[in-house]
This record gives structure tokens, sequence and C-alpha cells, in this order.
């Protein structure tokens, strides 16, 4: 077996009802996502779009893909007509290309805004001031009629890349209290907070995360980023 089925029972079992695993499978193969599909794994992450599209096609059907990579305008149209979550969107531009791609095969596609959290500059996302104008961008064009095939279902973020649990729990809060603002359970009660993969996703949930996304803890490390 190539994937790590204690590994698996044992997040799931962590994770309860509290947060939803996706399985980050970039660079594995379709049998390894396989494996993990006849225990029950639903949800798929993979961060390239050729990649995605030649494995959604050679994989069963219900399986519920998450792109969580860096994603260009000019690509979205290899994925609308069948992705479940886009979860790294960090600009108005490509919202704009996902809601009308989207439109062409008249479906809504889920989005969560990217929250840039990290120190890293090579991290993607929105500033916190650049996050309250992309919402209230968005706000407005949905109120007038536009937008009408994304939702905006949540936020996503990734943490610093460190050692130092206690600088990665900083960011995690940080997240967590632009989620509550924009997305208040009381008003938003199904949103999606992404945040946490393999090193850090205990901490994730910790502080409030309902999404994680875990690749090599469950297939192994990775020769490619
Ligand atoms: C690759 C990737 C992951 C999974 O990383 P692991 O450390 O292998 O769990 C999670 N989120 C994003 C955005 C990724 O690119």
């Amino acid at each position: 077996m190539a994937i790590n089925v204690e590994q698996y029972n044992q997040i799931k079992e962590a994770l309860g009802d509290k947060a939803v695993l996706v399985a980050v499978s970039k660079t594995k193969p379709a049998d390894d996502i396989l494996e993990l599909y006849k225990l029950g794994q639903r949800d798929f992450g993979e961060n390239y779009v050729q990649e995605l599209a030649e494995k959604q096609l050679v994989l069963p059907n219900d399986i519920r893909w998450h792109f969580i990579g860096h994603l260009q305008s000019n690509k979205v149209k290899y994925i609308a007509p069948f992705v479940h979550l886009i979860h790294g969107v960090d600009s108005y531009k490509l919202l704009l290309e996902i809601d009308k791609q989207a439109g062409k095969h008249k479906r809504i596609i889920n989005c969560l805004l990217q929250v840039h959290i990290a120190q890293e500059e090579t991290k993607f996302g929105f500033s916190q001031e650049e996050l309250a104008e992309a919402m209230k961008s968005i706000n407005a064009s949905q109120q007038s009629g536009l937008l009408q095939n994304i939702r905006v279902a949540g936020l996503m973020g990734m943490a610093s890349f460190t050692e130092d649990q206690q600088h990665i729990q900083k960011e995690f809060i940080y997240l967590k209290g632009l989620f509550d603002e924009y997305f208040p359970a009381s008003s938003a009660p199904d949103a999606v907070l992404s945040m946490g993969m393999s090193s850090d996703y205990a901490l994730a949930v910790n502080n409030g995360s309902n999404m994680v996304r875990i690749g090599s803890l469950l297939f192994g490390a990775r020769s490619k980023p």
C-alpha cells in the first residue's frame, strides 16, 4: 500500500466532525487516490490544473475536487465543469473569470478568498485591507445582479514555513479573527475556514479551522513541491 492507512484513520478520528479533511494528492498517482477513495475519502485537493483535469477523467465521479493551488485566469475553463471548491482566489479579476466560466456550465462555483497570513513574500493572498475591499466589491456586485455564478464560501490561508508553533498559532488566530468578522457563525453557519496542513493541522483545528489540507502525512513525501 502506497498510502498510510493508519495515519488516515488517526487523522479522521482526530478531526471528528470539527473539520473536513481534504486529501492533497498533487504529484501522486491516481492509484493512490483510489486506495484512499476505497476507505471512504471523497475530498481531494490538487495544485496543478492539467494534473487535476487528467485525474478527474479517470477517477470516480463522486470525488469532490478541491483546487488549492495558485490559479491563473486563463486556466479556469479547464476545471470549471467539475471543480467543487477553489481555495486560493486572490484577486477580483480571477473571481470574474470563475463566474464567467461557471455560467457557461450553468453552475455555481464555491470559492475561498486566500488571505496572506505568512511572513514570506512568496505566498499569495489578500492583505487585510485588500480583503475588505474585495468583500465590499463582491457584495456590491452580487446585490446588483452580477457574480451570480460564484459563491464566496469562506477564507483560506497558509501559515509561515517555520517550526515556531507560537508564531504559526498567531497567524491562525489572525485568520480566524478575519473569518469571524466576514463570516459570523450567526449569519454564515456553513462558511469554510481552510487552514492547516500536515505539519500544523491540529493547531489549526484548535484555532478554529473547519477544513484541513493534508498531503504528505497520507501519501508520503513529495519529490516536487
Ligand atoms: C501541498 C499543499 C498542501 C499539503 O501539504 P502537506 O504539507 O503535504 O500536507 C496544503 N495546502 C496547499 C495550499 C498546498 O499547496
